[in-house]
C-alpha cells in the first residue's frame, strides 16, 4: 500500500534557529510585512526579536495583536478583513497555535472572497483555490505543531471547526526552543500534553504509516522524558529543546496520520467551557485511551516503551493497562486536573458535550475503535468521575 506524506517545504529547528529569518524573508519579494502575534508576546518583548532585525534590514513591518487564545471565528473574520483592506506582501506568525492559525488563515483568505465562516470544514460551502501571501510561522509554545500543519482551528459557540487546505502550510517554519523559555509552567504543561496527545493519537490512528510511526514514537520519547522538567524548571535548556523537537515531530506525525477520539471530544470542551486546548486534551487522554485499549493493545505497549518504561517481562495486555495508568500519572504530575470535575464541569453538561463531539466525524473516523454516541458519553462520564473504564 502506498502512503502520501506531506511536509511544509522548509523548517529550521534547534536553539538559535531564528537567526535564519532574514535570509528566508529575502527569498520572497516582500517590502511590507504583517507580523501577527498575541499582545502578551509583544508586552514581554518577544516580538522585537522578529521586528527589530526586519526593520534594520529595511522592511516595513506592522504588528497585529488582536489575537486571543483559542481564537473565535469573529477574530478570524476581523483579521482577514484587515489583510484584504491593507496590502501586505508577506505575513509572519509569532506565537502559540492561536497566533499561527490566524496567520495561516489571513495569508490564504487575504486573496479570497467571502467570510471565513464559508470556508469552515463542517459547515462551509466555499473552496480555497489560491495560495495567498507567503507566510513564515514561528512557534513560541511547544504544543500545537501548527507551524507544520495545513489546519487553522477556530472556536465556535459550542465547539470548534477548522479551515484546512495545503495552501495553509507554512512556506517556512522556524522552530527555535529559545523562544519558549518564557512559557509559564501552566502553559508549558497544557501545550506539552497537547503535543504528546498528537503523537499518541497519530500512533494509534487508522491512518498511521511507517513514516508517521517513526515521528510519533520519537515525539513520545522526547516529550515524556522532558515535560516534567520543562514544567518545574522552565530555564532547563535541554528540556526546552526536547519539548520543541517533540512538538515539531508530533505535528508532522499528526498532520499526516491525523488525530482521533481525544481531539474529537476535546473540541466541545474547549468550545463550551473555554478551556485551553491542551488542558481539554489532557483531561481526556487517559480516558479515551483506557476506553479503546483493547483495540490497540500492541500499539499501546509500544507507547509504554517509548515513554521510558520496559514491557520486556509484561504481556501485551498488561503493558497496555500500564500505558493508560502512566498517561494519567503524567497529566497529574504536570498539575493538570485529571477529571472534568477539576475544571468545574458539571455532570449535566455531558449530554451537550456528547451531542457536539458526535459531529466531529473527520476525527472520529480515525479511531481504531469506532466511537458511537454511547461510547462518547461513557468516556466523558469516565473523565467526569476520574475513573478509567473500558468498552464493555
Ligand atoms: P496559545 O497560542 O493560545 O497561547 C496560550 C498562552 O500562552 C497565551 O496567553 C500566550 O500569550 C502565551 N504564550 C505563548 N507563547 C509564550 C511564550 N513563549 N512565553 C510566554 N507566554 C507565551 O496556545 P497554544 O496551545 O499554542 O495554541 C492553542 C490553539 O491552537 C487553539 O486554538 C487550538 O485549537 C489550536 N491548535 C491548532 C493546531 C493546528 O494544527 N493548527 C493543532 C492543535 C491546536
Amino acid at each position: 500500500m502506498s502512503e502520501k506524506i506531506t511536509f511544509a517545504p522548509i523548517s529550521y529547528t534547534g536553539w538559535g534557529s531564528l537567526s535564519h529569518l532574514l535570509d528566508e524573508v529575502a527569498r520572497f519579494d516582500a517590502k511590507k510585512i504583517l507580523v501577527i502575534t498575541d499582545p502578551f508576546l509583544k508586552d514581554i518583548g518577544l516580538t522585537n526579536k522578529i521586528v527589530d532585525p526586519l526593520e534594520s534590514a529595511g522592511y516595513q513591518t506592522e504588528i497585529y495583536t488582536d489575537v486571543v487564545p483559542e481564537p473565535p471565528l469573529a477574530i478570524g473574520e476581523k483579521l482577514v478583513a484587515y489583510t484584504r483592506d491593507n496590502q501586505f506582501d508577506m505575513v509572519i506568525g509569532l506565537g502559540g497555535g492561536s497566533a499561527l492559525d490566524l496567520t495561516k488563515l489571513a495569508a490564504v483568505l487575504a486573496v479570497h472572497e467571502g467570510k471565513v465562516e464559508e470556508y469552515l470544514n463542517l459547515t462551509g460551502t466555499k473552496q480555497i483555490s489560491k495560495k495567498g501571501l507567503p507566510k513564515i510561522l514561528i512557534p513560541t509554545t511547544s504544543g500545537t505543531g501548527s507551524e507544520v500543519t495545513n489546519i487553522s482551528v477556530l472556536s465556535l459557540e459550542t465547539t470548534k471547526d477548522v479551515v484546512t487546505h495545503d495552501y495553509l502550510l507554512a512556506d517556512v517554519a522556524i522552530v527555535d526552543p529559545a523562544l519558549t523559555v518564557s512559557l509559564p509552567p501552566k502553559v508549558t504543561a497544557a501545550t506539552g500534553i497537547d503535543a504528546l496527545t498528537h503523537a499518541v493519537e497519530s500512533y494509534i490512528s487508522k491512518n498511521a504509516s511507517t513514516v508517521t510511526d517513526a515521528l510519533a514514537l520519537q515525539a513520545i520519547r522526547l516529550i515524556s522524558n522532558a515535560i516534567r522538567t520543562a514544567v518545574s524548571n522552565g530555564e532547563d535548556k535541554q528540556a526546552r529543546i526536547d519539548m520543541s523537537y517533540g512538538s515539531y515531530l508530533a505535528g508532522l506525525a499528526f498532520f499526516n496520520a491525523g488525530v482521533a477520539g481525544v481531539h474529537a471530544l476535546a473540541y466541545p470542551i474547549g468550545g463550551q467551557f473555554h478551556i485551553a486546548h491542551g488542558d481539554s486534551n489532557a483531561v481526556l487522554l487517559p480516558y479515551v485511551m483506557g476506553y479503546i485499549r483493547q483495540s490497540c493493545e500492541k500499539r499501546m505497549k509500544d507507547i509504554y516503551d517509548a515513554m521510558g518504561f520496559s514491557s520486556t517481562n509484561l504481556s501485551q495486555e498488561e503493558a497496555s493497562y500500564r500505558c493508560v495508568a502512566e498517561l494519567k500519572r503524567l497529566v497529574e504530575d504536570v498539575n493538570i486536573p485529571s477529571s472534568l470535575k477539576g475544571f468545574n464541569i458539571t455532570e449535566d453538561a455531558l449530554e451537550s458535550l456528547t451531542k457536539d463531539a458526535v459531529e466531529q466525524k473527520r476525527l472520529l473516523a480515525r479511531s481504531p475503535m469506532p466511537l458511537l454516541k454511547e461510547d462518547i458519553y461513557a468516556i466523558y462520564k469516565a473523565s467526569f468521575d476520574g475513573k478509567i473504564v473500558e468498552k464493555q
